[in-house]
């Protein structure tokens, strides 16, 4: 098991807090590179976007938060996968979604906040359906100031039902049915829910635990059928993930925290370059 989670380590996939450079010129970026066509290139954890475009800051079953940090930047598919289950929210009255970070205008890392989000696939959506949200449109101020909370009860890992609701089941369902959907990390509590609730289901294996994740989910796109460069991760495993790989979170070597290693700025490709310099 401790190869297993090395692995993922190594992976770089956490969302868990990174800090970069101050010289990060990625995030000093304020447009995206708008020549030819959309590509996402390199890693995940390890790339740039060209041709990114803006999620619009209300659509209908979403509303985008936080304007300030600008990390409203994704491949054309990834705003189109947004707007999709913004419709699903609003057809199925389940509220409207709260969207949080996608990426920078050309990707690449951030000074802080995230290790992924860095080709244009990756989006974190609260896990907050807010009533008044599905009838007004959030002042800026509130964007800012409201935050998402937890699902779960305190530190333990027990699901607060008072911030949970089946909407959050629908919600996670549908958007891990989306074809174009790669995989979505959730709290390994949370993955436990669905895993009691459903019966197994291919879009549960979708569904994949990770640390944190206990205000949001993030939802990973595969990589785009045009970007020829884009590099996508391992694929998953066979199984629903309702097994012993599950138990595995719960236990005290999953909580234990791992040494803290000096955060490595990412080695982008080279094509990285020019869409940096363009
Ligand atoms: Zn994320």
């Amino acid at each position: 098991m401790m190869k297993i989670l090395i692995s993922v380590l190594l992976l770089g996939i956490s969302s868990a807090c990174a800090s970069y450079p101050a010289s990060n010129k990625w995030a000093m970026v304020t447009q995206p590179v708008k020549a030819g066509e959309a590509q996402s290139i390199g890693a995940y954890t390890a790339g740039c976007l060209r041709g990114a475009v803006s999620l619009p800051p209300n659509g209908t079953g979403y509303q985008l938060m936080r304007l300030s940090r600008g990390r409203f930047y994704g491949h054309p598919d990834l705003i189109r996968f947004i707007e999709r289950l913004g419709q699903t929210a609003d057809t199925q009255r389940l509220g409207s979604l709260l969207i949080g970070d996608l990426g920078q205008p050309r990707g690449g890392p951030t000074l802080s906040g995230h290790r992924s989000h860095q080709t244009g696939l990756d989006v974190d959506i609260w896990y907050l359906f807010s009533p008044e949200a599905a009838i007004r449109n959030l002042r800026t101020d509130e964007r800012e100031t409201w935050s998402s909370p937890s699902v779960l009860a305190g530190k333990s890992d027990e699901i607060n039902h008072g911030q949970w609701s089946l909407s959050q089941e629908i919600i996670l369902e549908a958007a891990a049915r989306m074809p174009e959907v790669e995989r979505i990390f959730v709290n390994p509590s949370v993955k436990r829910l669905l895993c009691m609730r459903k019966t197994a289901h291919d879009w549960l294996r979708k569904i994949r635990p990770w640390w944190g994740h206990d205000d949001h989910f993030h939802v990973r796109l595969k990589c785009p059928a045009n970007s020829n460069h884009c590099l996508g991760q391992e694929p998953l495993p066979e199984s629903d993930g309702c097994d012993n790989s599950l138990t595995w979170w719960f236990s005290a070597e999953a909580k234990t925290p791992a040494k803290k290693q000096p955060v490595q700025t990412p080695v982008l490709p080279v094509l990285c370059d020019d869409v940096l310099k363009e």
